[in-house]
């Protein structure tokens, strides 16, 4: 845990990019926002950070670091958290589409795999893909999983897919319209895309502003709320079959880690106060400000 904070750094400094890109969602044309540093289209509202990444600025952010303490605390020990909120996806899931089962699954953005050993047991076969080569050589080597490093658009899946699955990872696309795009195409009609993201038109994002936690730009690029990912959808051929706010599972350590290192950079702190047994326990968080998100494809 303290390896994993001193690996704690701040993301690489980029310029800020011109506000000129038309929006992603509607091709409405977009302008400086509120909170500062942000862009918002003027037809649809959708919101992005005005910056330019470059490949090499995008895979510098997703190297090892990203899943052991600069994000996530550690994305491996929270395993237990993790699984327990993906089977509360799953259950959704299975509700909204009865024949899972029947349907094999891919998921974009797989990390770890930990996803995808829960959802072995809820449909015919999981594949997945990640930016980071590390996690998924440990999917691969720990859960036998068939899993691999990659970018999803320069990707061909080789078949059609009856449920796509992308968890907390489209407000980190450079392009999320180019992923609906191609998930449409990797889908079979009734096929199924499920998906979660911040929702920036939630109450607790309303009242944060700037200080939203969702708000941290370069790892986070666009800035979804219910009305922007359904237009969206609906332009890419889905029709949303669902929309919640679920709460999440973590332990205490993660939410120290996040309130003293991350929000205020207390490391000490936390280092001293995170030996205590209590905050290995688990407590279920629900800001209602992540929304899930059920599409199926026409
Ligand atoms: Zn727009």
């Amino acid at each position: 845990m303290t390896e994993d904070v001193a690996r704690f750094a701040a993301p690489p400094a980029l310029a800020p990019g011109i506000a000129s890109a038309n929006c992603l969602v509607c091709g409405g044309a977009t302008q400086p926002s509120h909170p500062p540093g942000l862009v918002a289209c003027t037809r649809c509202g959708f919101v992005s950070a005005n910056l330019n990444l470059t490949e090499e600025d995008i895979a510098k952010l997703y190297e090892r670091g990203y899943f052991h303490g600069d994000e996530y605390l550690d994305y491996v020990a929270e395993e237990e958290s993790l699984r327990l909120n993906f089977r509360a996806r799953l259950r959704t899931l299975a509700r909204i589409a009865p024949d899972l089962h029947e349907r094999d699954m891919f998921e974009i953005g797989c990390a770890y795999g930990f996803f995808l050993d829960e959802a072995r047991h809820f449909v015919r076969s999981v594949a997945g893909l990640d930016i980071s080569g590390e996690a998924t050589a440990y999917g691969r080597g720990r859960f036998a999983l068939d899993i691999a490093q990659g970018d999803y658009l320069n990707r061909p899946l080789g078949k059609k897919y009856r449920a796509i699955v992308m968890w907390d990872t489209v407000e980190h696309l450079q392009r999320p319209d180019l992923f609906v795009e191609k998930i449409h195409v990797d889908l079979e009609p009734g096929g199924v895309l499920a998906l979660t993201t911040g929702d920036i038109g939630s109450l607790n994002a309303r009242l944060r502003g700037a200080k939203w936690r969702m708000i941290h730009p370069p790892t986070h690029l666009h800035y979804f709320s219910a009305a922007t990912m359904r237009l969206l959808l609906e332009r890419h051929g889905f029709d949303v079959m669902h929309l919640s706010h679920p709460g999440i599972s973590r332990n205490l350590r993660s939410i120290l880690y996040y309130v003293l290192v991350w929000r205020t950079r207390k490391s000490g702190l936390y280092n001293a106060l995170s030996r205590w047994r209590v905050f290995d326990l688990r407590v279920t968080v629900n800001m209602f400000d992540i929304m899930y998100v059920i599409a199926r494809r026409r």
